[in-house]
């Protein structure tokens, strides 16, 4: 992490830069939801396994109407294959009911993550049982897969992954390495297009400056992770979008167990406003070519999220609720009296 953060004091955010930058992040960040009023949004890219309850009211409340939740790497090694089984049963089941409880609209994508393709003995294994899941209602896509390191064990499983992917008709949400990042991700590219992919099916996520020309240049979906301190800034997000325009372009928080911001789109989106972006372009960059893009998998009904239900808290999933004992339902998420 590099030592010019760690003198802003003040919660620094995703923001970076002069004195004059900082007063108007500092002025977005009490205010920004005066600048967000009646926009939805959609974070294609978050693991709400790893957040809280809070973390979902919060983006509830901010307008966030649907997430995608990609499979990842828990931070630490798994010794077997019934973690991962019990980790994807999470996703389309407890972690979708949560999301429900919150009015938010949950789908996943499913797949074996770079990382551990690297534990061959138990990656044959995973690629037993990811059939299994793949087909299951609201998962929109195989990831998130690719390269971390860059290894041969990597591009093995994300070759065989690609071909689950072909055959489901599935998009694939695609992890580019933080080292090397550039030829990771063109790599990424060229392997997706070698086994007959077509780019539009394609999201490439985690790109920045040197990554997007190319990425767009050759028709893929090109995502970016706005996470405070490294990857994408929202105020470099913002000159991407000044330079390149919003088609094809989506970002995501990538919320998980490290540092990171589940609100970076609203806060992304609340900046673009301030800077002069329209709001026709704010809405296909936090919303619209999400959808498109992972539409593609027959999976996503636009209904589900833009006409929600109501919600109802005593709900159970398998007997379970998110009421610990004695607790009230949530009945007005506007009611300002926390009882
Ligand atoms: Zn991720």
């Amino acid at each position: 992490m590099c030592q010019k953060h760690n003198e802003i004091t003040q919660n620094p955010s995703h923001f970076e830069g002069t004195a004059e930058e900082l007063a108007t992040a500092t002025n977005v960040q009490v205010n920004f939801m005066d600048y967000i009023k009646d926009m939805k949004f959609f974070d294609p890219h978050i693991h709400m396994t790893s957040r809280t309850t809070d973390d979902y009211q919060a983006l509830a409340d901010a307008g966030v109407v649907a997430i995608i939740e990609p499979a990842f790497w828990l931070g630490q090694p798994r010794t077997g294959l019934s973690t991962f089984k019990d980790y994807y049963s999470s996703l389309i089941g407890w972690e979708r009911f949560r999301s429900s409880q919150f009015g938010i609209k949950h789908y996943c994508t499913i797949g074996l993550n770079s990382r551990e393709a690297n534990n061959e003995a138990l990656a044959e294994e995973v690629m037993e049982i990811l059939p299994l899941y793949l087909y299951k209602e609201g998962v929109v896509g195989v990831g998130e897969i690719g390269f971390d390191d860059q290894t041969p064990a990597e591009e093995k499983y994300y070759r065989l992954q690609l071909e689950l992917a072909k055959e489901a008709g599935l998009p694939v949400q695609v992890h580019t390495p933080h080292r090397d990042k550039k030829k990771g991700t063109e790599r990424s590219m060229a392997i997706a297009l070698e086994h007959g992919i077509s780019p539009e099916m394609v999201i490439i996520d985690h790109n920045n400056e040197e990554t997007v020309k190319s990425v767009l240049d050759q028709g893929f979906y090109a995502a970016f992770t706005i996470y405070p301190f490294t990857k994408m800034g929202n105020e470099r997000m913002v000159e991407v979008v000044k330079q390149y325009g919003s088609e094809r372009i989506m970002i995501n928080s990538a919320a998980d167990w490290g540092i990171s911001d589940p609100l970076a789109i609203p806060k992304t989106a609340a900046l673009m406003k301030i800077k002069g972006i329209s709001d026709h372009d704010i809405r296909l960059v936090t919303y619209q070519n999400a959808i498109d893009a992972f539409a593609q998998s027959g999976q996503i009904n636009v209904d589900d999220f833009e006409n929600p239900q109501e919600i109802d808290q005593s709900l159970k999933f398998n007997g379970n609720t998110i009421l610990r004992g004695g607790q009230q339902p949530r009945v007005d998420k506007n009611a300002l009296i926390i009882r």
